[in-house]
């Protein structure tokens, strides 16, 4: 199955020019001491036109998307949005840093299987995510060091086993193509 965003062209990153670098997004990120851009230095990076730099960055990945930062800003610069147009940049130009691309890989699985299923099934997506990953860095470890949990995760519910999937599939399938569109 073809990648699910494969189809669309994405725009180019706005820059975000209300921005005057107050730091309150960095400031309530939870991610910000972790990553190797702050969520004010991405801001400045766009609003100097170095949209390579933040494409290349692992901050537009292991960004959550909590939204903290486009809630506080006070100029409504919305850095949360301008992230999500960044990793769709990033997939489109294959741009993304080496240490995330199995997170790239994972949200590539997770969007196919909404887009088939209309729903996630935790364990294909897991087989799928796991086999690909395996193709790619061929580290056995990382294959198996999730097994551990699964127990917990059966008896807490957080697991199914069944993968189920949704009855007009085609429509989800047509939600997530447009919203991929428009996101880009
Ligand atoms: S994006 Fe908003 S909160 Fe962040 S530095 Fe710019 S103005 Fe401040
Ligand atoms: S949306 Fe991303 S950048 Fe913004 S506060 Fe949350 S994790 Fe940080």
């Amino acid at each position: 199955m073809r990648p699910p965003d494969s189809s669309v062209i994405p725009a180019p990153i706005p820059p975000p020019t209300s921005c005057y670098q107050c730091g309150k997004c960095t400031a309530g990120c939870p991610v910000a001491d972790l990553v190797d851009l702050m969520p004010h230095q991405v801001m400045g990076l766009l609003q100097a036109g170095e949209v390579d730099a933040v494409l290349a960055s692992e901050m537009i990945w292991r960004c959550v998307a909590c939204h903290q930062c486009s809630d506080r800003c006070p100029k409504n610069a919305d850095p949360a949005g301008l992230m999500d147009a960044c990793r769709a940049l990033s997939v489109r130009r294959g741009t993304a840093a080496p240490g995330v691309r199995r997170t790239v890989l994972f949200q590539r699985e997770f969007l196919a299987g909404i887009r088939r299923d209309g729903r996630v099934g935790e364990l294909g997506l897991i087989a799928r995510f796991k086999t690909k990953a395996l193709a790619r860095d061929g580290s056995v470890p990382r294959l198996l060091q999730d097994a551990p949990l699964a127990p917990r995760l059966l008896a807490r519910r957080r697991l199914s086993l069944t993968g189920d999937r949704v009855r007009d599939r085609a429509l989800v399938a047509r939600i997530v193509d447009r919203s991929l569109r428009e996101d880009q």
